[in-house]
């Protein structure tokens, strides 16, 4: 194999046509024109080819790069600068695990010891016979866009914070307005204060979604991990969103494993012999996720029954919130964990939302390096799946035990 992407062809219009009729020319020419780095390396890491912007991007000609590792050459970095570890650095994980790679918040150190922001795509070779010979990676300088990005979010940031001010304020005197004890109004009057009220809390919860989707975005999100048993927590959970299901004369099931309690019946919850299943999240964060996912069951089921449910393996908790609602079509699905993306339905079109409460979930449940997905059959319901990584019993016996004398030692600095 001969790889000459570092070199560039200088065709004349003959030249360009002649070498138009062969395969490997046209593939230099495209690689040498475009725009996106493209490095190859072969399966022990090593630099096989390196196109011009690649050599623009990191500073390196490829007549030095080629023939050096891909860790001197391609010094990434993760979003805050830090130096990747091995597991965690995409260009070792595709040495190692052969499967394609996409990575958009990766850093490059240049040759210049400048930074640039980097959206990067890596994809292994294989023979036909499904041998790894290496991989070939993509890579564009996003610096800008980042830059931009960034500019973007602190406006909404600010703007929201702003703004829900000035909107708590209105909500709270329209609720003085329509307490009896303080004014008296018409029921006409009272009928239109509480159309106001309720909008006035769409908008409040629209600007905290906002404000909470901007610090997820620039990993501002406040977060205080603590070791949590996860069936204790959810039962908790479950009994206060009973009420809601209640109202809306929906039935609500909790489900471990693969047995089931009606939640409505304490003794029967108590009887069901559970593992302990511990998780290291913050709790404030991790009720957020699932308070979005019940009130989205609530809010797109009309008839039926909710089931919360906890399941799991050695590595993983697998926590699920499952609906007989209208469910979700398959084309919607990739996109519905995106910012104000909602499903253009009847239902969406009465049912009000902003859009941002599944990106928020994905958000907080990456912080944990967990996983958000769901599965749906329309006409028939939907079930969105949250999988964290577990900690051992004894593990989380031991880091409760280090919490508890973070709290009880005074001489150790407490967060307020
Ligand atoms: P919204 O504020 O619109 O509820 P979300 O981000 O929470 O925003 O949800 C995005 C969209 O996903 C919703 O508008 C709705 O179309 C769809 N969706 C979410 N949960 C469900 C569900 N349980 N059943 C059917 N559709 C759902």
């Amino acid at each position: 194999m001969a790889f000459g992407w570092g070199k560039r062809s200088k065709p004349g219009d003959n030249a360009l046509a002649s070498s138009l009729e062969n395969e490997k020319n046209k593939s230099e020419i495209i690689l040498n024109a475009i725009a996106d780095g493209a490095v190859l390396v072969d399966s022990r890491g090593v630099i096989q080819a390196f196109n011009p912007a690649a050599s623009k991007i990191t500073g390196w000609p490829a007549s030095e790069a080629i023939g050096l590792d891909h860790h001197s050459v391609l010094t990434l970095t993760n979003e805050k600068g830090e130096p990747y570890a091995d597991v965690d650095n995409p260009l070792t994980q595709i040495l190692k695990d052969h499967k394609e790679i996409k990575n958009n918040t990766a850093m490059i150190k240049t040759r210049s010891n400048t930074s640039a922001a980097l959206s990067l795509i890596l994809s292994p070779l294989v023979t036909k016979d499904n041998i790894f010979i290496g991989a070939v990676g993509v890579f564009r300088d996003v610096t800008a866009e980042r830059g931009e990005e960034k500019q973007r979010a602190d406006f909404i940031s600010t703007a929201s914070h702003e703004m829900r001010t000035p909107v708590a304020a209105i909500e709270g005197y329209l609720a003085l307005a329509m307490n009896d004890k303080v004014s008296h109004i018409d029921s006409k009057a009272r009928e239109y204060l509480e159309k106001a009220h309720i909008s006035t809390q769409h908008l409040g919860q629209l600007f905290q979604d906002l404000l909470t989707a901007a610090k997820s975005e620039d990993g501002r999100l406040t977060s205080h991990p603590v070791v949590v048993e996860v069936g204790g927590f959810i039962e908790e959970l479950a009994s206060d969103m009973r009420f809601a299901a209640e109202k809306k004369g929906l039935q609500m099931e909790y489900v471990i494993g693969s047995q089931s309690s009606n939640i409505l019946d304490a003794k029967a919850e108590q009887r069901v012999l559970r593992p302990f299943y511990y998780v290291l999240v913050d709790p404030d964060r991790i009720r957020e996720v699932m308070t979005n996912l019940f009130d989205n069951a609530v809010k797109y089921t009309e008839a039926g029954k909710i089931t919360l449910g906890l399941t799991g393996d050695d590595n993983v908790v697998q926590i699920f919130v499952r609906d007989s609602g209208e469910g979700i079509p398959a084309e919607d699905i990739p996109h519905l964990f995106q910012k104000f993306y909602r499903v253009d339905s009847s239902i969406t079109r009465t049912v009000g939302g902003t859009g941002l409460g599944l990106f928020i979930c994905r958000k907080i449940v990456e912080l944990y390096q967990g996983r958000i997905w769901v599965e749906s059959t329309p006409g028939q319901g939907s079930t969105f799946y949250i999988n964290l990584p577990r900690i051992s019993s004894e593990a989380a016996m031991q880091m409760k035990s280090k919490e508890s004398n973070q709290i009880v030692n005074p001489s150790l600095p407490t967060t307020l």
